[in-house]
């Protein structure tokens, strides 16, 4: 079993690296929120004070933050870099944008490691139940070497190619869920509106053309299935404000390779709009909210990045 150090215990990250301790992994945690670090280092991890200190004398190094920009400061400033044992394999599970991602490999690279983008599917059930997917990038080899420990978090682990191949299937599974939400949000709204009750909506569609795993896993409308935020008032899940930070992660690829992206606009500008009415820190399929008329329920919500 591996020694490994885990950075960022947020939605994702904490029940991620508990299963990395249930497969009987040596876990080292740090998060700047002091919670999550206390509750996982209750449940048998070593305490960390800094990402440096969580770097020194692990085999592999797991990062998974909100944005590319807290990627790229902990191993920069943050000095996770300088910390690591030669050796140590580098992982990113975090979904951020292209750019961040090449220059995430470039530091490792030049600081002498191995490293693997390897963001994720399956969202906070994946992550609890391990059964995630994982999208990798890197060398062959970091991703023979990831495998095992990846394997103690997902039920799929993807060689999808090279440096931010993984980012890059990701930013595309991610305009597919914004746009499944959108529109399942909007033919549920209307039918509602027709006089169809969701629960006979949702077992048509279900088996139907128009079904996809949205509304299958992960419906905007309370009751229709277990794990689906709108059963909890929409609390999170996965939030707007990172839907919002995926959805203009695309856009950008779409544009910088010059593939025109009439629905992923679309979306944007949708999901955008709902974060701007308050509903940053909600779950994203609160859109159906925004489509009902409703202003977002709870406009103290979080609204962190
Ligand atoms: P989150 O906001 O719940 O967790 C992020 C954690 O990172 C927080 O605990 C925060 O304190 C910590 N953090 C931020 N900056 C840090 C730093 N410099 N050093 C140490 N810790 C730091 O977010 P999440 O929902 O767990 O998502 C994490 C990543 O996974 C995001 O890129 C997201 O897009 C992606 N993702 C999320 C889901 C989901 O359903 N929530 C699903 C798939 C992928």
């Amino acid at each position: 079993m591996a020694r490994i150090g885990f950075i960022g215990l947020g939605r994702m990250g904490l029940p991620m690296a508990r299963n990395l301790m249930k497969t009987g992994h040596d876990l080292k945690a740090f998060d700047v929120a002091d919670g999550p670090v206390a509750t996982l280092a209750g449940e048998g991890a070593t305490r960390t004070a800094s990402a440096g200190e969580v770097a020194k004398g692990v085999d592999c190094l797991i990062t998974m933050l909100p944005e590319g920009r807290h990627t790229l400061d902990v191993y920069g400033r943050s000095g996770v870099l300088d910390a690591a044992s030669v050796g140590t394999l580098i992982i990113d599970c975090s979904s951020i944008d292209l750019e961040s991602a090449r220059q995430a490999h470039t530091l490792a690279a030049d600081a002498g490691f191995a490293m693997l983008d390897a963001p994720v599917s399956g969202g906070v059930g994946g992550a609890v139940g391990g059964t995630l997917t994982f999208m990798c990038g890197g060398s062959a080899d970091a991703f023979a070497r990831a495998s095992p420990i990846l394997q103690g978090m997902g039920r799929r682990i993807v060689y999808c190619g090279a440096a931010g191949a993984g980012q890059a299937v990701k930013m595309c599974n991610q305009i597919m869920a914004a746009t499944s939400m959108a529109i399942a949000a909007e033919a549920l709204v209307l039918a509602e509106r027709l006089g169809i009750d969701p629960k006979i909506f949702h077992e048509v569609i279900t088996a139907s053309s128009g079904g996809s795993w949205i509304m299958q896993n992960y419906p905007p409308v309370a009751g229709l299935a277990p794990n689906a935020a709108a059963n909890n008032a929409f609390a999170p899940g996965f939030t707007t404000a990172l839907m919002l930070k995926d959805v203009k992660i695309f856009e950008a690829a779409a544009q910088a390779a010059g593939v025109p992206s009439p629905v992923g606009a679309a979306a944007t500008q949708l999901y955008q709009i709902l974060h701007d009415q308050g509903a940053a820190g909600l779950d994203y399929s609160s859109v159906i909210e925004l489509l009902r008329g409703r202003a977002s329920r709870t406009p103290a919500a979080e609204t962190r990045p």
